[in-house]
């Protein structure tokens, strides 16, 4: 808002109000010091002022006379002077005896030239002065030339400069994280230590981890452990600048943390401004963004890294990072910030816990448990939802239930009341479900059951079964992977046992399938006639990872027959053993239908006790 009135006053605007100035010195000023007002007659209206009694003084020089009538203040005449022989017989009569002495004030010539000539121009550099500096300050406040013309963005926040007092014990797990920047920690508070040994802390650490790791609390705890202050800035931020601006401001936050060392500046999201620069063809905002990147290792290389400076950047894409960005000297360090294990989510769970009431049957680590594979922010949404869902139902304490439904919503999406779903499909979704639980229990190496649902969530799924590894295990054998696609099978292998077609419903289960298969052959080396061989490469680790192939044509069309085989062969075993248990299809397909959900526990023990009462 501020930004758009100031820009809304261009230059003329200051040149008005000069012009004012000016006008009004003239005005109102010059005529009384100068006494300029002299009006010039005839020599007849002289003498007819002289003979009515009009004059009150008169200055007979040389060349002229001056002379001045009676009103209060006199008005000021000037005329030639006459070859007149009776002048002072008139003035005599006039009862003017004083005619020699100068009537008006004259001004000092210099000082007449100083107030009409220099003034003004004083005054007018000094304005135009008073501007150039205004609009340095706003310059630098917006970090560059767009500040004074722009018409967008620009304002930006630059930086907080607020640790908001987070410290280690905040971040939950992540404990080799916290081990390495424990280290530059120690270097903030005693610099001396490092330097009498000679060693040098390195200028920059990257945090490197999927979104929500809590890669952005991490650098506010290490701040806040080394109480220093805390320059951050976002690498969105940049993103809709003007030509210019991004450097500027990278220049600015450059110069403040300098002056404010030891400090430590973080650039989030660096991967924005820090991606590979693609060489030629850069176009538009390309090209500014090349600018900030190249702006910041100018100041990456610039400044001092003993007087205690620590940059910090986290990303969630380190591959797509310019190689200049990871040179030595540059962000050389890389931190690993993980998703959390089981441990961990528990620990996450514990810190946010302390934030609401909890009833005390609360059993943090089952929550844990179901909740493989969230990400720190993940975690803390799920105490915060279950806090939401406590205050809607009226309950002034969050109970195991709370948690256990808010884990669905955050990681399922959340429950649609109400879905029109057919009696029909409703019954197909049931089958489908069981489907998947019965080829996943009726196979040793496979996680269990730990829920089974056919209410549909707004993500778009109609049911789900959810699994759960035992221990938190990460190696996979060839025989669970297989099992693994089996179960991805079971739901489209019940419905064709049942109803003789199949539905949409198997899509994502499709593509799991797919996707795991692939993997087995042209990743893990888990295919014998392809053997141990890379055909394909990871291109992003965290964020999808999406890869490409990297193999002749011929051996593309190979993987993709061997893909097609396994996966055939995983829907026959699957098949095959919901055909072998065609009655516990059933009842447990029904006994969903009716419920809607049901716990992995209750699943095994109706497994059981149809297996026991044949
Ligand atoms: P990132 O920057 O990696 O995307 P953030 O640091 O912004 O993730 O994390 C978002 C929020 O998630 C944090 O504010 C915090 O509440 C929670 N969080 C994430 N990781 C942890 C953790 N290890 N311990 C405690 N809270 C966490
Ligand atoms: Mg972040
Ligand atoms: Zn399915």
């Amino acid at each position: 808002m501020k930004e758009v009135k100031r820009s809304k006053k261009p230059l003329i605007f200051y040149y008005g109000i000069v012009l004012l100035a000016l006008f009004l010195f003239n005005m109102l000023v010059t005529p009384q010091l100068l006494s300029a007002q002299v009006t010039e007659v005839d020599y007849g209206v002289f003498l007819q002022m002289a003979k009515n009694g009009q004059l009150s003084k008169v200055q007979v020089t040389d060349g002229e006379i001056v002379f001045a009538d009676k009103n209060d203040p006199p008005n000021f005449y000037k005329t030639g002077r006459m070859e007149d022989l009776f002048l002072v017989d008139r003035l005599q009569q006039a009862g003017i005896t004083e005619y020699g002495t100068p009537i008006i004030q004259q001004m000092n010539p210099l000082l007449q030239f100083l107030l009409s000539w220099v003034l003004p121009i004083a005054l007018f550099i000094g304005v135009g002065q008073l501007m150039t500096r205004q609009l340095n300050k706003r310059m630098l406040q917006n970090g560059g030339l767009g500040g004074a013309m722009s018409f967008g963005k620009s304002n930006a926040k630059v930086y907080v400069q607020s640790t908001e007092g987070i410290r280690f014990s905040d971040v939950a797990g992540e404990d080799e994280a916290k081990e390495l920047l424990g280290e530059i920690v120690d270097y903030l508070h005693n610099p001396d230590k490092y330097a009498a040994i000679g060693a040098s802390i390195p200028k920059g650490a990257l945090l490197v981890g999927p979104p929500g790791t809590g890669k952005t609390l991490l650098a506010k705890a290490v701040a806040g452990e080394a109480e220093v202050p805390f320059f951050s800035i976002s690498g969105s931020e940049f993103v809709e600048m003007f030509v210019g601006a991004g450097a500027a401001k990278v220049r600015d936050l450059f110069k403040q943390a300098n002056e404010k060392a030891p400090c430590i500046v973080f650039i989030d999201e660096i991967d924005t401004i820090g991606k590979k620069r693609d060489g030629a063809g850069a176009i538009g905002g390309n090209d500014e963004r090349e600018q900030t990147l190249n702006q910041l290792l100018t100041e990456m290389d610039g400044f001092d890294g003993r007087k205690g400076v620590i940059i910090l950047a986290a990303t969630n894409r380190p591959d797509s990072l310019d190689p200049a960005l990871l040179r030595p000297g540059r962000f050389d360090r890389r931190i690993p910030v993980e998703l959390p294990d089981l441990k961990g989510r528990e620990d996450i769970l514990k810190v946010h816990a302390k934030k609401v009431k909890m009833d005390e049957s609360v059993d943090l680590s089952a929550i844990a448990k179901v909740a493989a594979g969230a990400s720190g922010a993940e975690l803390a949404n799920i105490i915060n939802e279950a806090a939401l869902r406590a205050v809607r139902s009226g309950r002034s304490l969050v109970t195991q239930s709370d948690l256990e439904e808010s884990v669905e919503v955050v990681i399922a999406g959340y429950q649609k009341k109400n879905a029109i779903l057919t009696d029909q499909e409703k019954r197909i979704v049931a089958y489908h479900e069981i489907g998947h639980a019965l080829v996943a229990a009726l196979q040793s190496h496979s996680a269990p059951v730990t829920k089974i649902t056919i209410i549909p969530r707004t993500s778009g799924a109609l049911g789900y079964t959810m699994q759960v590894e035992q221990d938190n295990h990460s190696l996979l054998s060839r025989e669970e992977l297989e099992n693994k696609i089996a179960t991805f099978t079971g739901g489209r292998v019940a419905e064709d046992l049942i109803f003789h077609s199949v539905t949409t419903g198997a899509s994502n289960d499709i593509e799991q399938a797919t996707k795991l298969a692939r993997a087995m052959i042209t990743r893990y080396g888990m295919e014998d006639d392809i053997g141990m061989v890379a055909l394909e490469t990871v291109n992003n680790q965290y964020l999808g990872g999406d890869t490409s192939l990297a193999c002749s044509a011929e051996t593309a069309a190979q993987v993709d027959r061997k893909v097609i085989e396994l996966v055939k062969r995983q829907y026959q075993k699957a098949e095959g053993l919901l055909r072998e248990h065609m009655r516990d299809l059933n009842a447990l397909a029904q006994y969903l239908y009716e419920h809607e959900t049901i716990t992995g526990e209750e699943f095994m023990g109706l497994l059981k006790d149809l297996n026991t009462t044949v």
